[in-house]
């Protein structure tokens, strides 16, 4: 599912799989980004804030929720 535009709020826990441009994923507590943007920040605000630890870039190709 999409789910960029949502609030974190909206999750309520769970985990986002972060996909990168160059094919890197990254799991990510959603309360750990709740915790650093707040229930009302959007998740693709919240994660454009993130840098892959595949490249070392910001370009987020996909956000998938696992709940
Ligand atoms: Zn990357």
């Amino acid at each position: 599912m999409r789910c960029e535009g949502r609030r974190l709020g909206h999750f309520r826990g769970g985990t986002l799989r972060i996909t990168c441009g160059c094919g890197h994923s990254g799991d990510v507590p959603v309360l750990a980004l709740v915790s650093r943007h707040g229930q009302e920040a959007r998740v693709g605000d919240a994660v454009a804030t993130m840098r892959c630890s595949g490249c070392g870039a910001r370009r987020v190709k996909e956000i998938r929720w696992l709940s």
